[in-house]
């Protein structure tokens, strides 16, 4: 692994998954970082021992690191970090250094960025990584990883080793964008299947069944899934899920709408019928906005479909 590694974003999940990586490097592994928020990077800087450097900016982490991480918000925020001329990545005089991109984003924006870092630095490389796995995922280095590059490409033991310090599954998809396509389709259906979840579960507690009973049911039959047994949208059916702490913490309700609306983006472009994906849309985008479920767990949404919290 390279001893300088850069990072940029140190948000809810790039500070825990840059703390994974300073945690299982060696003592001379160095990191340097920017966000464009002082808090976290002082923090970090403040907590390592002397591994962690500040950055006036992107193009600075570039010119120190051998390797470049990147973990912010969405498609405006990468375009910033990589292509803002004088202060971003490509300013750099990168050579063959390779830049890995963990946010979120659409396809089109993460292509866009690629081609102007091969157009530019021909012998560099840039790669999607998107992450699953939430905040615990990110805290406990138990992220799946999602990477846009063949199984056989030049730098993929590299990238095996390096992600695989802050995630437990590391997945080459294919080709370059094929990470984050994989991500969305992952969201989609896991959005959908919380919808479906919540309505289902619903009609069984209006009808005056024990949500717990029917729970039980779904998960020996058809309609068990991760969000019925982990992440369960009902108040009260899954101790540890965010439904049952008021809907804190877990993966918030703005974030699923930006990746479902990135998914139903992506059926358009590739000519995928979508029967659910117009009304799954509508009801992230309201709850978005909903002063009952904004800033909360995606699964709030069982509030947002009226469903019962009083069983
Ligand atoms: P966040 O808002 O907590 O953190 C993003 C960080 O990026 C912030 O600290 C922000 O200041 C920084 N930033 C923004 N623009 C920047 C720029 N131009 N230069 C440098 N820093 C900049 O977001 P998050 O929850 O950490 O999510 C990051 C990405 O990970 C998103 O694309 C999100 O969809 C994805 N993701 C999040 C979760 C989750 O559970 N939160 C899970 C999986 C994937």
């Amino acid at each position: 692994l390279p001893n300088t590694v850069g990072w940029i974003g140190l948000g809810v999940m790039g500070l825990p998954m840059a703390r994974n990586l300073l945690k299982k490097t060696k003592q001379d592994t160095k990191l340097y970082v920017f966000d464009v928020v002082d808090d976290a990077v002082k923090q970090l800087v403040s907590e390592s021992n002397g591994r962690v450097e500040a950055c006036a900016n992107s193009k600075d982490v570039a010119d120190k690191s051998t390797v470049i991480l990147s973990m912010v918000p969405e498609g405006s925020h990468v375009r910033s970090v990589y292509l803002t001329p004088d202060a971003g990545v490509l300013a750099s005089d990168l050579g063959s250094k390779i830049l890995i991109d963990c946010s979120t984003i659409d396809t089109g924006t993460s292509l866009a960025v690629r081609d102007a870092c091969s157009e530019k630095h021909p012998k560099a490389t840039f790669y999607d990584a998107p992450v699953s796995g939430g905040v615990i995922g990110a805290e406990k280095a138990t992220l799946t990883f999602m990477v846009g590059c063949k199984n056989d490409d030049p730098n993929v033991q590299l990238l095996l080793n390096l992600l695989g310090l802050m995630g437990g599954n590391i997945f080459p998809c294919g080709g370059a964008s094929l990470g984050l396509t994989a991500k969305l389709c992952n969201n989609y259906c896991s959005g959908s299947i919380a919808i479906a979840t919540s309505e289902a579960l619903n009609i069984g507690i209006r009808s005056g069944m024990d949500p717990r009973v029917l729970a039980n049911i779904f998960h020996t039959s058809t309609a068990q899934s991760a969000i019925l047994d982990d992440w369960n949208p009902v108040p009260g059916l899954c101790p540890e899920a965010p439904a049952s702490k008021g809907y804190k913490g877990g993966f918030r309700v703005q974030l699923m709408k930006k990746d479902y609306a990135l998914a139903v983006d992506t059926a358009k472009r590739v000519g995928a019928e979508l029967a659910l994906g117009g009304a799954g849309l509508k009801v992230y985008e309201d709850a978005s906005v909903d002063e009952r479920c904004r800033d909360l767990d995606s699964r709030v949404v069982y509030r947002l479909l009226g469903g019962r919290e009083d069983w």
